[in-house]
Parts: structure tokens; C-alpha cells; sequence
């Protein structure tokens, strides 16, 4: 680290946890973003800050005016700019010595394979099921480390779902591929622009320990945040036997 980074990053380096090898660690990492909305505006921006030197965002939507209330990487003056770009602007304003690629796509199948073997985490940022169980089968199948985030309207939750660890559940476990979740989405259901906030932050967070290797990530359960008490609840989520995603052989 040069003098700059040095004092870019004095506050976590004065960390005991973290210190100047867990920020060589942040500054090696690449950090996969599935989704540039709400929930990967404040992600992407901590992990941004925070010097992990390389930031992948993925997303095939354009910012648009009903995006503003939430998605706070994003400005009335980049509306209608694709959002991975008007994120990636965003980063680099924030920290240029790192670097951001930004995917303007849906990423299908093999993509989101191919960005998992390359990530050290994958942060799951997306708001519909679909993408949320295709972004787990590559973790799994890459054995990445995975912090799901989702909200709607006054509702949060987050878990981290981590196949490197002995019997931890996947996402399907939770929540199986064959069952009839519907989409709630956020243009007809309303969501409170804070929470994205609160439960973004908190991805970046646990990406950044498990990243450094610190504290006890969420593994193995799930918070819940209900916004108008704005009481967080921790529950155990275990791996199902029967789960056709994580089976492992033997
Ligand atoms: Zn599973």
C-alpha cells in the first residue's frame, strides 16, 4: 500500500480485526454485484470505499426517475444512462484507485458461473426469484460465498449462504426452486427507501467479513427486519437433505 491508501484506509487499517492484512485482503478481492438498484446502490458503494479493488456490477436495466427515491448510487442527471454505468461513475467519484467493471446484461446461466469462479464473494442484489436461484446455482457450483439481501415494502432480509462451510444450507434450501414464490415487485408493492439502506450496508458488511476472514458471518441464518417496529429477528436456517441444488456426492 502506498501513502495514500494508507490514510484511504487508516480507519479500518486501526482495526485490530483488520488491520493491513485484512485490507491487502479487501484490495485483492473481487467483489460480484447482481443487481444495481436499492439493494446494490449502498453495497456497492461500501464495498467501494471500503478498497475492494475490484467491483463487478451486473444489471440490464437503465436508471430511471422512479429509481431516485431508493437507489442512491444514481442521480436525476444519469437518468436514462444504463444503471451499471451510472454506478460505476459513481464508484470510481467515490474511490478511483480501484477498479469497477460494469455488465450491462441479464446474466444468464454460464455467465453468472463464469463472474462466481472469478469472485471472492458474490453479493445477491436482485429483486425476483428467478435470478435469485440462478445466481445460487453458480455459487454453489463455484463454492463462492453468497450475501442474499432482499426488500419490500416495510420487510427486509439477509442471509449468507457460504458452500465452502461443512452442512450449510444453500438459498434453495430456504427457499426451493419448485415452489411458487411470487414476485413482488417493487413498482407495484412500494418499498420503504431507507431499509434498501439498512439491508444493503449490512451485504457489504458481511461480504467485507468474509472477505477478511472476521467475525461470524450469517451463516446458517437468516434476519429478518420489520421497518415500522424496526425489530430484527434471527432464525436458523438449516440444509435440506433434499435440496436439488447443494447435493453433495457421497
Ligand atoms: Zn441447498
Amino acid at each position: 500500500m502506498n501513502d495514500n491508501q494508507l490514510l484511504r484506509y487508516s480507519r479500518h487499517i486501526l482495526l485490530d480485526d483488520i488491520g493491513i492484512e485484512g485490507q491487502e485482503r479487501l484490495l485483492a478481492a473481487h467483489a460480484v454485484v447482481i443487481g444495481a438498484g436499492g439493494l446494490g446502490s449502498p453495497a456497492a458503494l461500501y464495498l467501494a470505499a471500503s478498497g475492494v479493488g475490484r467491483i463487478t456490477l451486473v444489471d440490464d436495466d437503465e436508471v430511471d426517475l422512479t429509481n431516485l427515491q431508493r437507489q442512491v448510487m444514481h442521480t436525476t442527471a444519469r437518468v436514462g444512462q444504463p444503471k451499471v454505468e451510472s454506478g460505476r461513475t459513481a464508484l470510481l467519484a467515490l474511490n478511483p484507485e480501484i477498479e469497477v467493471v460494469a455488465l450491462c446484461e441479464r446474466a444468464g446461466p454460464e455467465r453468472l458461473l463464469e463472474l462466481a469462479r472469478s469472485a471472492t464473494v458474490v453479493l445477491d442484489c436482485s429483486d425476483n426469484f428467478a435470478t435469485r436461484h440462478a445466481v445460487n446455482r453458480a455459487c454453489v457450483a463455484a463454492g463462492v460465498p453468497l450475501v442474499s439481501g432482499a426488500v419490500i415494502r416495510f420487510d427486509g432480509q439477509l442471509s449468507v449462504f457460504d458452500p465452502r462451510r461443512e452442512g450449510a444450507p444453500c438459498y434453495a434450501c430456504l427457499f426451493p426452486e419448485d415452489s411458487h414464490y411470487e414476485d413482488a415487485a417493487c413498482s407495484s408493492m412500494g418499498v420503504f427507501a431507507p431499509l434498501v439502506g439498512v439491508v444493503g450496508a449490512t451485504q457489504a458488511a458481511e461480504a467485507i467479513k468474509l472477505v477478511v476472514g472476521i467475525g461470524q458471518p450469517l451463516a446458517g441464518r437468516l434476519l429478518l427486519l420489520e421497518g415500522r417496529a424496526m425489530e430484527w429477528t434471527s432464525i436458523g436456517v438449516a440444509h435440506n437433505p433434499s435440496c436439488q441444488v447443494c447435493i453433495k456426492p457421497g
